[in-house]
């Protein structure tokens, strides 16, 4: 199965209301309904009805949420539910972003509520897994990746594994100007396609997109996606600036 590739906007911790509506007219003025990608932007929890209001004439954009907290409500200060996030029309939540679990100390057992959490809530969680430098250069990145995937869809039905997006983040590219190779990235894809389809069969696998994040920019984005088994992009840094966001988006 071919997918329609996903090319997903991680705003992290920038743009506020004000930017973020400067780059929605800057953006939209260049790019015309893209009927063959699906587009996501995950601003911060505050910006994101500012979002939502400046695309509510381009549904076919989505939005999402960076994180969600592990309970649905309740006595939480300071965090953001995946109730609310549904209802200010986010559709998609980032879950076990590596900056999640490296600067904020997420482990595989979070990632695996919050996954549950999200599914039943109906929305589309957006896995992350992706190995650091050092489990890469001592050979674990398989085994890491796939320890990071079977924690996040472990208490998932395979219908809502079926409606799970996945993100491969080596965490060595992400913010760092070093990308995986499109053979790497292309290698690593297909080992977790490889674990889907024992997990969920073929043909739920196949439907599956797997993105790709690491320092995509507009100059190496139509390499990336032309890589075996990689069905979208997750971009941070470049998705930043409205020109070359809309350059990555046609990529
Ligand atoms: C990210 O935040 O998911 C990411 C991939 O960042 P960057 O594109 O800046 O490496």
């Amino acid at each position: 199965m071919h997918l329609k590739p996903v090319i997903a906007a991680n705003w992290k911790l920038n743009h506020t209301p004000s930017d973020a509506r400067a780059f929605l007219q800057r953006f939209l003025a260049q790019a015309p309904k893209l009927h063959e990608r699906t587009l996501i932007f995950f601003p911060s929890a505050i910006t994101l009805t500012t979002v939502v209001d400046g695309l509510k004439d381009r549904p076919e954009i989505w939005v999402g949420v960076q994180n969600v907290h592990l309970e649905a409500q309740g006595a939480f200060t300071g965090e953001n539910s995946v109730l609310m996030a549904r209802d200010v029309g986010a559709r998609v939540v980032l879950v076990g972003h590596s900056e999640r679990r490296h600067v904020f100390g997420e482990t595989d057992a979070m990632t695996t509520k919050k996954m549950a959490l999200i599914a039943q809530a109906r929305l589309t969680p957006m896995l992350c897994v992706g190995e650091t430098l050092a489990e890469r250069e001592s050979g674990q990145t398989t085994e890491v990746v796939e320890r990071q995937l079977r924690a996040g869809l472990s208490e998932l039905d395979d219908a809502q594994i079926g409606s799970i997006m996945l993100a491969y983040e080596p965490v060595w590219a992400i913010g760092t100007g070093r990308t995986a190779t499109p053979e790497d990235a292309g290698e690593i894809h297909g080992g977790l396609r490889r674990a889907l389809v024992s997990r969920v069969g073929e043909k739920a696998a196949a439907g599956i997109p797997i993105l790709y994040g690491g320092s995509v920019n507009r100059g190496n984005a139509s390499q990336l996606l032309a890589a075996p088994d990689v069905d979208g992009l997750l971009v941070g840094g470049a998705s930043l600036d409205a020109d070359s966001w809309a350059s990555i988006v046609r990529a």
